[in-house]
């Protein structure tokens, strides 16, 4: 039985600094996205609790053992970690689920777990690299020293709280860094109880600091700190422009940014069954309530699939009905507040001015639940252009357009913006592998949409959706730079 009665979850309201709880006065209200509660005050960090976590980092990474310790070490205690996180997983999965649209059931199968794993599989980096001996005159040898940067700004969003701050702290970590991140002020407290557990596990205390706050405030002011050497950041396109802009000031500063998508799904007529294609688009665009960086909202499909493939999807939307996410069973998710469905709102009635037909939902769930919800939406859309199309929307509305060749579906693929990633569905191996090629976007799905729960293959995105990749070796690389040494042999 996985429901939980809310009211009985603790909630670590504070900051983290220093393997310790720092609980600060409540200044911002943090809202259950379920039923609209606010359930804490979450502390704002001021300029000195920001120089208290970042020089706690600082001192960890100079004196502490945890960047001078044989890697090994290191990657023992990060496995260490991991297996507390799995030995939590009632309190982490129900923390979660109480403060974020991920309901209990998934938090529980998949965030907690997959969180677990992604430490372990960066752990494995910690002692499995090196530099390397260069090229030079045999009088001289020449070589490349491998060493982390310092202390790592991570920020990170609200739609994957857990697996995300996963994705920014593990490499960096495991990479010998030490790390102060800024949670979503709207998610904000799974991401104290991991330090807590990372503490347990035999970090040294200051390796992992958290710190609360909004973002143009406390994130800004983070970005901006003279001692922090790089930032990673998951969001969305426009705040990562701020963040590259924060980091130049005061820096530069390098970054790796995984930003917003606006993903293309191409569907060719001879795909072998359309009913297991019309569950993965599905899927797609409903997972999380559309609330996914690489949501499939943009459908292109091939025209004699049309009709076929709306009452499909139409049918598949119209099982799901809210839950809270704390109830066992609930399957769709919340909006994450009030703004956000707002948004929803004002771009599917923009979408809809500028010519797109609705053919199903396009208006809240009224629940009665007090939370937001937005029912599955489709918008047929025969212009190029329309806001719905152009936009990330960031939450269950998928837009249709036809294509007659498979020259006109990558045409439409091209987003001017965006490139996170893209699916193309057909039983033509060649059709893919040229999709494969022409698609410009970080990631490409053949006939399957979404990850695998492997980390080994990075992500991120090309045009405006990112600079750098998470996961796989590139995302440990990242959090390295390379020191060139050479040695007169005959002094
Ligand atoms: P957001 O950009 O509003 O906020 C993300 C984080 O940045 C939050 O912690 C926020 O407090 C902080 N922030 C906001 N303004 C800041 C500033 N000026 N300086 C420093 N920090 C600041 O994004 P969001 O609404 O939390 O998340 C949704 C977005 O994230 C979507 O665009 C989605 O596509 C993107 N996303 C991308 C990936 C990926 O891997 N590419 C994964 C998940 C989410």
């Amino acid at each position: 039985m996985s429901s939980f009665d809310p009211a009985r979850i603790a909630i670590p309201c504070a900051h983290f600094i220093d393997g310790r709880r720092v609980v600060d006065k409540g200044e911002l209200a943090t809202v259950r996205p379920s039923d609209g509660a606010t359930y804490a005050e979450l502390p704002i960090a001021d300029a000195g609790v920001l120089d208290d976590a970042v020089g706690s980092a600082r001192k960890a990474f100079l004196r502490s053992e945890w960047a001078r310790q044989a890697p090994r070490e290191r990657a023992r205690i990060m496995r260490r970690w991991a297996d507390l996180i799995e030995a939590d997983v009632d309190y982490l999965a129900s923390l979660e689920a109480l403060g974020s649209t991920r309901p209990i059931d998934q938090a529980r199968a998949w965030d907690v777990p997959y969180t677990a794993e992604g430490i372990r599989f960066f752990a494995e980096f910690a002692d499995k690299h090196g530099g390397e001996v260069a090229a030079t005159a045999h009088d001289h040898l020449g070589m490349q020293i491998a060493e982390p940067l310092g202390v790592i700004g991570a920020i990170a969003p609200w739609n994957f709280p857990l697996s995300m701050t996963c994705w920014k702290v593990a490499p960096a970590l495991a990479a010998g860094n030490t790390v102060v991140l800024k949670p979503s002020e709207m998610t904000p407290f799974t991401a104290v109880r991991l330090a807590e557990l990372a503490i347990e596990a035999g970090m040294p205390a200051g390796v992992f600091n958290v710190i609360q706050g909004s973002g143009p405030i406390t994130g800004d002011a983070l970005c901006r700190h003279p001692e922090i050497a790089k930032v990673t950041f998951t969001g969305s396109t426009a705040t990562g422009r701020a963040i590259m802009g924060a980091c130049a000031e005061t820096g530069p500063k390098p970054v790796t940014l995984e930003l917003g998508g606006k993903s293309p799904q191409l569907v060719f007529a001879d795909i072998p069954d359309i009913d297991r294609t019309a569950q993965t688009l599905a899927a797609a665009i409903t997972g999380n309530a559309g609330q996914v960086c690489v949501a499939g909202s943009r459908l292109l499909i091939q025209k004699p699939l049309l009709e076929s493939m709306i009452e499909r999807l139409a049918a598949s939307f119209g099982t799901l009905t809210p839950g809270l996410t704390w109830q066992e069973g609930s399957r769709f998710s919340p909006i994450i507040s009030s703004v956000q469905l707002e948004r929803i709102e004002s771009i599917v009635a923009r979408a809809r001015e500028a010519g797109a037909e609705l053919l199903t939902g396009g208006e809240r769930f009224e629940s009665g639940l007090g939370g937001c919800f937005y029912r599955p939406t489709i918008l047929h859309v025969n212009n190029r252009h329309n806001p719905a199309v152009d936009e990330e929307i960031f939450g269950p509305v998928l837009t249709i357009q036809t294509f007659e060749d498979e020259e006109e579906a990558l045409a439409l693929a091209e987003h001017e913006v965006y490139g996170l990633a893209s699916g193309i569905h057909t039983a033509d191996l060649g059709r893919a592998l040229r999709a494969v090629r022409k698609l410009s976007a970080g990631t490409v799905w053949v006939n399957r949409y979404g990850r695998s729960n492997d980390y080994i293959l990075p992500t991120g995105g090309y045009k405006r959706s990112g600079i750098g990749r998470d996961l796989g070796r590139a995302a440990f690389e990242a959090n390295l730079h390379h020191k060139s040494v050479l040695i007169d042999l005959n002094p």
